[in-house]
């Protein structure tokens, strides 16, 4: 468990705290409930079924009622364990099914025999794994372990780090105290209190570090873009097929700013799919090349990539400004050619995929980096682009994936972020319609009547594995399956995928972007970027599977141009209670930043925008969901202590800088190994 000091064990914090006054009767509990805490004596328990839909199965009773617990792993460990007839503690996330309740993998605890009196009212609770249990370290086994590090030690062993100014100013408790009420704490209020001043503590010392990083970057030398030039004032007067939208100019207005400092550019863009950061990327460019500079623009996908690289051409022929295009499968001579181009600086734009990271491509003069989608690349390659230069160029990152506020403040907290919030005019929200399968039928009638209008339908349809060879079949089955639905000669239909050779996919992409294909079948290649603007149905095949933020992306392919488009989402008859609310998010909204906070909190920070690499979620006790406010104070606070010491050097601020250099948590290392 990552446990190999006295300070980790301490920071191995209770998750949850049995509170005896909180168990409800089986009778008493709603569906709508998330968690349950039970006390009820474990009347029989059997095993089901075999092989992979083994189980073990155990009837919970209490005065009121009666309900089922269900394990599917570690069964002979938990089999041996589980008493008949006795009486347990248990908790656990609530499952509905056809009215009957249960509780998957429970918690389950004797309960002994002592007196209420000697129970305190909070017990802490925890983690552990199955394994460690099967040796003996339960979660009763770790609370003695805390329980005798706490008997020796003093406040002495657990300095204050955090300045009393702030701890009166915030009304934070001391750091001792603190740790005794995170463990056993002596009241509801006691842990609350010791629960706040803990994550302070661990959110400050992030903010600090953030604001420290953001500060190195300030000091990072830039290019500098003097003008706004000839091509740029050409493009903008002459050739924009539209006017850009007021987001559009603002944060233009904000790069050119940003760009004429001396001090290298690190900006996040974020606006909602389809509110044009294409057009801001491509004038952004137009700037560095005024000033005698080379620009890129890293794409998530090939597709994405080709895109780009044809609109661009297409804008700029006027202009006769070359652009190249750099992916994997550019290779051979053509690709010898462009790397010498970029290196001898003919080529002022390339496009390109993760194949512009290689150590191969050397700029000439690069002056401007720009990152579309970036939720799809790490940290790492944001890092790499950095180094094409001697002198770092100017960084924009793009995101149509609106960012919390919490992982704006954290994992992107060394950006500055600027937000299109605005689509262009006359977008209509695209209407999303959840159905089950059995509309199927309807469905195609409908997506007839729109190509028969002259639209264009995608058919998407959940692959997880791309290299998967069942999954590829099964996927060309549904294909036919569509043309079969659409035999009629005058409806072309195409399909894109990640198994096809590349020439293939871009041959049928293309016959779907120039209208000569009706509907398109694809995977989720398409999720990202691609712009069809006559497309104005998506239907998306079995999207249960499917997260929110690749839902709302998907749906982002449609709604592009004047008409009225459509989402139309089918899942099976039978969903689970969190799929359902997936749908129903999906039907009821449009807005991205809501999608966005909703998928955190169903899937949790995990390893949503390619962060988990970065560190900077996995905190002890913090939670980037819902500490907002916290993390809202300790950024102001770091802030003005900063403002005030910026070498942190003041003595009473010596304590903080050293737990910032020590470890992540802030608790001292140094304490002797645990053998
Ligand atoms: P995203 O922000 O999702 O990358 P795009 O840049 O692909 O969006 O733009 C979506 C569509 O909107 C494109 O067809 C683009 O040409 C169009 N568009 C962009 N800006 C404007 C604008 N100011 N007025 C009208 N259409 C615009
Ligand atoms: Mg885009």
């Amino acid at each position: 468990m990552d446990i190999h000091t006295f300070a980790d064990l301490l920071g191995h914090y209770p998750y949850r705290y049995l509170d005896s006054a909180q168990v409800q009767n089986i009778k008493s509990i709603r569906p709508d409930q998330e968690y349950v805490q039970l006390r009820g004596i474990l009347m029989q328990i059997f095993e089901e079924g075999s092989g992979f839909k083994r189980r073990l199965k155990a009837t919970l009773a209490d005065q009121t009622g009666q309900m089922e617990l269900v394990w599917f792993q570690g069964i002979p460990w938990i089999k041996k364990n589980l008493i008949p007839n006795k009486a347990y503690t248990v908790f656990g996330k609530l499952s509905v099914f056809n009215g009957v309740y249960s509780i998957t993998h429970p918690e389950i605890e004797p309960i002994e025999n002592h007196t209420q009196k000697e129970i305190p009212a909070l017990q802490p609770v925890y983690s552990t794994t199955e394994k460690l249990r099967s040796k003996g370290l339960t979660n009763r086994a770790f609370a003695k372990l805390l329980q005798a590090l706490m008997e020796k030690l003093t406040p002495e062993d657990l300095p204050e780090i955090i300045p009393p100014n702030i701890l009166q100013q915030y009304g934070l408790i001391g750091r001792f105290d603190a740790m005794v009420n995170i463990h056993f704490p002596q009241s509801e209020t006691h842990r609350q209190l010791a629960e706040r001043r803990l994550k302070w503590e661990e959110l400050l010392l992030t903010q600090l570090r953030i604001a420290r990083l953001k500060t190195g970057h300030r000091k990072q030398a830039g290019w500098v873009f003097e003008k706004v030039g000839e091509q740029f004032n050409a493009f903008f007067s002459d050739h924009l097929p539209f006017d850009l939208t007021g987001a559009q100019k603002r944060v233009l207005k904000e790069i050119r700013q940003d760009t004429q400092t001396g001090v290298q550019m690190n900006r996040l863009i974020q606006g909602d799919v389809g509110s044009g950061k294409t057009m801001v990327a491509l004038m952004s460019m137009l700037l560095a090349l005024d000033n005698g500079f080379q620009a890129c623009l890293m794409a998530p996908t090939e597709i994405l990539a080709q895109q780009h690289v044809q609109s661009f051409r297409e804008l700029l022929k006027p202009l006769h400004i070359p652009v190249a295009l750099l992916t994997g499968s550019v290779k051979g001579k053509e690709k010898k050619q462009i790397l010498e181009g970029l290196q001898k600086g003919l080529i002022p734009f390339v496009i390109g995929t993760h194949a512009l990271v290689e150590d191969t491509v050397r700029f000439h003069n690069l002056g401007l980096a720009i990152i579309d989608e970036q939720h799809r690349f790490g940290v790492t390659q944001r890092a790499k682009l950095w180094q094409k230069n001697q002198r770092p160029p100017h960084i924009l990152v793009m995101t149509a994936t609106p960012i919390p506020r919490t992982l704006a403040m954290t994992v992107y907290g060394d950006l500055d972020v600027s937000v299109i919030d605005e689509l262009p005019p006359g977008r209509k929200p695209v209407q999303t319609i959840h159905r089950s399968e059995n509309y199927r039928p309807k469905v195609m009638q409908f997506i007839r009547h729109e190509i028969d209008k002259g639209r264009q339908v995608y058919i998407v349809y959940p692959l997880i594995d791309e290299s998967d060879k069942l999954a590829y079949e099964s996927l060309n089955a549904n294909y036919e399956q569509v043309k079969a639905w659409f035999p009629d000669h005058k409806y072309n239909i195409g399909i894109v995928h990640g198994r096809q050779p590349q020439e293939e996919r871009e041959r049928n992409m293309q016959r779907f972007i120039a209208g000569e294909a009706h509907i398109l079948v694809a995977t989720t290649v398409i999720e990202v970027g691609v712009n069809v603007p006559n497309a104005t149905v998506m239907v998306v095949e079995s999207a249960e599977r499917f997260g929110l933020s690749q839902l709302h992306q998907l749906r982002g392919r449609v709604g592009r141009g004047a008409d009225k488009s459509y989402c139309i989402l089918l899942t099976g008859y039978e969903l689970s209670q969190e799929s359902r609310r997936r749908m129903s998010i999906m039907s009821q909204t449009t807005d991205g930043f809501v999608i966005a906070e909703e998928d955190l909190k169903m899937r949790g920070p995990g390893d949503l925008y390619g962060t988990r690499q970065s560190g900077a979620l996995h905190f002890k006790i913090a939670d980037i969901i819902h500490d907002v406010a916290i993390m809202e104070e300790t950024k102001t606070a770091a802030q003005a202590l900063l403002a005030a010491d910026p070498g942190m050097e003041k003595a009473m601020h010596q304590p903080l800088r050293v737990a910032l250099q020590q470890t992540k948590s802030g608790l001292v290392q140094s304490w002797s190994k645990i053998s």
